[in-house]
């Protein structure tokens, strides 16, 4: 009932990120349209009556359903690999629609400990419904397997990590999954769908904030799920139904423009960034540089396989300090920069510097951020589309300063 786009079978995700969504209205628009309408007007109240009932396929209520919400999924699943995708608020809400549409109370979660934050903290929660969730080492595969209960209903992981770019191999760990009758999900905020399609690698669902580089541009709050579509229509639209984590049809018009530049956008935000991480690790100021693209990176030839030879835009450094003055250091470089954005966002065309000890990882005790790694001493910088010159020339003001222990 609801129409295709019309497009020829086979085109490239270049090509689909451009022009994957629903047919032109009959005004010929070429620009998408923006539907912001809370419902939609029926013939008939036969015709409604076939529509609620879910007999005839329309568009009914924005809560579950708006023409541009729906653009900017299938376009989204197009890039993916997927079969289906729903829209929702947020990152955050997409998390949670798909443990609440998937699960139920004795179901167990095996899922990394180096996930967002909010995340973690998601998960955690969900133990007062009776699902309990396992954290367990990002790239230790062992340790998942050694996790796995009969249980386990889902494996949960996010590739490359904030801020360490910790990598996890997608392939081994959907094999583990589905061995054990569990689904993979793979939050692939880092290097959405024109890096990495985590799919292709055997993962089940695919999580988006959309907030980040989907968007692109640091203007609003989105998400989505990518999965089968039988598993979303069956299992998760109901849930969206009632619970109404439903993405607002301008959020999803912005991120839907926003993913016809997000293949360029990745690609150059990238290679500004490895060029970065290789300037910053000749630095006599700094101590280690964290980037998938580095032949450093522990995961580095895994990385290059599963994100198309990209690194991704977010790279961390270690400022070198006598001890006890690492935060200090750090701090005195990130307060020298005067184009870098002090936000711990990330996916936007503007670099973003953050402390990770103080801002997304403060509520750890220390000794649990020495346990993940998050030093007082690591800087994350999520980079943008500045000249790359400009960026070097920004950090090297605090860096060059920087008394060498
Ligand atoms: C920001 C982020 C989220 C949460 O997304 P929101 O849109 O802020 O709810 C989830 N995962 C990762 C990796 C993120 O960076």
């Amino acid at each position: 009932m609801i129409p295709k786009s019309g497009l020829p079978e086979g085109l490239h995700p270049d090509t689909l990120a451009v022009r994957e969504g629903l047919p032109a209205t009959p005004w010929g628009e070429n620009s998408e349209a923006l539907f912001l309408t809370s419902s939609f007007v029926h013939p008939d109240a036969a015709t409604a009556a076939r529509r609620f009932a879910n007999e005839e396929e329309a568009f009914v209520y924005s809560r579950f359903g708006n023409p541009t919400v729906m653009m900017m999924e299938r376009r989204l699943a197009a890039m993916e690999g997927t079969t289906g995708c729903i829209g929702t608020s947020s990152g955050m809400a997409a998390s949670l629609l798909l443990v609440m549409g998937l699960l139920k109370a004795g179901d167990h979660i095996v899922c990394s400990q180096s996930v967002f934050g909010s995340t973690l903290r998601l998960f955690q929660d969900f133990a007062r419904f009776g699902v309990e969730t396992s954290f367990v080492p990002q790239t230790d595969l062992a340790a998942w397997q050694a996790a796995m209960r009969p249980s386990t209903r889902m494996l949960f992981a996010e590739t490359p990590s904030n801020p360490l770019t910790e990598v996890c191999d997608i392939r081994a760990l959907a094999d583990i999954a589905h061995a054990g009758g569990a689904w993979l999900a793979v939050d692939n905020c880092f290097c959405s769908p024109a890096l990495q399609q985590p799919v292709k690698f055997g993962a089940d669902f695919v999580v988006h904030s959309g907030t980040k580089y989907l968007d692109g541009q640091g203007r609003v709050i989105a998400g989505a799920v990518c999965g089968p579509a039988e598993l979303i229509d069956s299992k998760l639209m109901p849930v969206m139904r009632s619970a109404g984590m439903s993405l607002s049809p301008f959020n999803a018009w912005v991120v839907l423009k926003g993913l016809e530049t997000l293949s360029i956008r990745l690609q150059a935000q990238s290679a500004r960034a490895l060029e970065l991480a290789k300037w910053l690790e000749t630095h006599p100021a700094v101590q280690r540089v964290y980037h998938p693209s580095l032949p450093s990176h522990p995961q580095h030839a895994l990385a290059m396989a599963q994100q198309g030879g990209q690194g991704g835009a977010v790279l961390s450094f270690v400022v070198r300090a006598p001890a006890g003055q690492e935060r200090a250091a750090a701090f005195s470089v990130i307060d020298a920069t005067r184009i870098c954005s002090i936000t711990a966002n990330l996916g936007d065309t503007k670099t973003t510097i953050t402390h990770p000890a103080s801002t997304s990882h403060g509520r750890l005790t220390e000794p649990q951020r020495q346990a993940a790694g998050i030093t007082q001493g690591l800087i994350r910088l999520a980079v943008g589309l500045e000249h790359v010159g400009d960026l070097q020339a920004d950090l090297a003001r605090g860096l060059d300063a920087l008394p060498l222990a």
